[in-house]
């Protein structure tokens, strides 16, 4: 399937999310109480399951230093200890004080939300460590902005669906499926949350085939 040229039909894309919703019913996301804590937890959520982040952001809540004046505050160290559960900490403890920076630089997430979509994805994706997929995650769930988030779920899913070959640009998979889809931030939510629920409960590196509510629609089994 290299080279295939994605088919994104919007009839397809909303049976499937059609067919995930019955199955699974509304996700409810993105887990996190605040939009600056969706914004800490895209960045730590990076390379990691949630279940690890949810540690991290726990240590933060209970070292008392869970806000942007206090994550710009407390030394390096320190915060990668904390973070320690979501991997890779050293890493995510610079890129989380770059991302406050450039916060608090900006004039704090109100500020942000004034800024049309395009501009902002722009500004998000200038901090070192924001890739698109973390952009994409905090301007959906933290900014309410309708873009749609890619990841290798997405890419593993919709690539046994037939629809697309799974190392398109990431911005080719964006574009595709915002087009073909209602510009929608309540569907966008829905389905990307769906996408991750559905590759955890069968399409994970050891697909379930059998039971799969996404069969009908595969090319796989
Ligand atoms: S049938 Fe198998 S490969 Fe196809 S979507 Fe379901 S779990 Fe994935």
């Amino acid at each position: 399937m290299k080279n295939k040229k994605h088919t994104f039909e919007p009839p397809d894309l909303m049976a499937i999310f059609q067919t995930m919703l019955k199955s699974y019913g509304p996700q409810g996301w993105w887990p996190g109480e605040t939009a600056f804590e969706v914004m800490v937890g895209a960045i730590l959520t990076q390379n990691t399951a949630w279940p690890n982040v949810e540690k991290a952001i726990n240590n933060l809540k209970q070292a008392g230093i869970f806000s942007l004046p206090a994550l710009l505050d407390v030394p390096h160290e320190a915060l990668a200890q904390l973070i320690r559960p979501s991997g890779y900490f050293n890493i995510k403890a610079g890129r989380l004080q770059q991302f406050c920076r450039f916060l608090q630089e900006q004039g704090g997430e109100e500020a942000l939300r004034k800024v049309e979509t395009a501009r902002l994805r722009q500004l998000l994706l200038g901090v070192k460590g924001v890739g698109p997929e973390t952009a994409d995650d905090m301007l959906l769930y933290a900014f309410q902005r309708p873009v749609f988030v890619v990841d290798a779920y997405t890419r593993r899913i919709f690539s046994c669906l037939g629809m697309v070959s799974g190392d398109e640009p990431y911005e080719v998979l964006r574009m595709g499926f915002e087009s073909a889809l209602a510009t929608d931030v309540v569907l966008f939510n829905e389905y990307h949350a769906l996408i991750v629920r559905h590759a955890k409960d069968f399409c994970n590196k050891k697909p379930r085939c059998v039971d799969c509510p996404l069969a009908k629609h595969c090319t796989i089994p």
